[in-house]
């Protein structure tokens, strides 16, 4: 199982695999399935405790937009960017981790993300990927983690669709090949 933000190599491989089998339309057939388990809507609500940026190692996948933008706001050249803070994890490019596990742009003594505001899209789509949405099952595994789920903002399935489609059509870039 992925750690929240991060994504490991089986949650990786589930999302290629689930892209191959699900396009959009049936995605939406799902999650406005009258049976659906979250047909009324899902509760979350991130309160920031940096819990998904820290702990096992993972992948932390963007794309070349996102790159750009991430490089500018940190005033910093893409070159820089690139050299500093991305390495390659399973082939693709990836934000590096420190030694502890913790994402190279989370802040331990501000607990926070030093990127908030231009964090990729999948950092900012968590918790609604397929693999979280897949079952009750695995909603409620995601949120034994993140104190925010099943908390604050009540996203009803239409809402939970477009972060849905955009994970996908995001990953679908191939998360930043380009960047290599
Ligand atoms: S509330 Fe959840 S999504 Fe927000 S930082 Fe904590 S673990 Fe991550
Ligand atoms: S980019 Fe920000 S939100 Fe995403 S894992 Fe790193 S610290 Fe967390």
């Amino acid at each position: 199982m992925a750690n929240n933000n991060k994504l490991d190599l089986e949650s990786l491989n589930e999302l290629d695999d689930k892209l191959e089998k699900l396009d959009k339309l049936e995605i939406a057939e799902i999650l406005n399935d009258q049976e659906c388990w979250c047909r009324y809507g899902l509760k979350f609500f991130c309160m920031g405790c940096g819990r998904c940026c820290r702990g096992e190692p993972g992948a932390i996948f963007f794309n070349q937009q996102e790159f750009n933008i991430i490089a500018k706001t940190l005033g910093i050249s893409r070159l820089e960017l690139r050299e500093k803070y991305v390495t390659m994890r399973w082939g693709r490019p990836s934000f590096k981790e420190r030694p502890n596990g913790d994402c190279i742009f989370y802040n331990s003594l501000k607990a926070r993300c030093m990127i908030y505001p231009v964090r990729p899209t999948q950092c900012r789509t968590f918790p609604f990927w397929p693999e979280v949405l897949k079952s009750r099952e695995s909603w409620d595994k995601f949120a034994s983690r993140c104190p925010g789920m099943n908390e604050g903002e009540l996203f009803l399935p239409s809402r939970i669709l477009d972060f849905v489609e955009e994970c996908n059509s995001w990953f679908e870039d191939k998360t930043g090949k380009s960047n290599k």
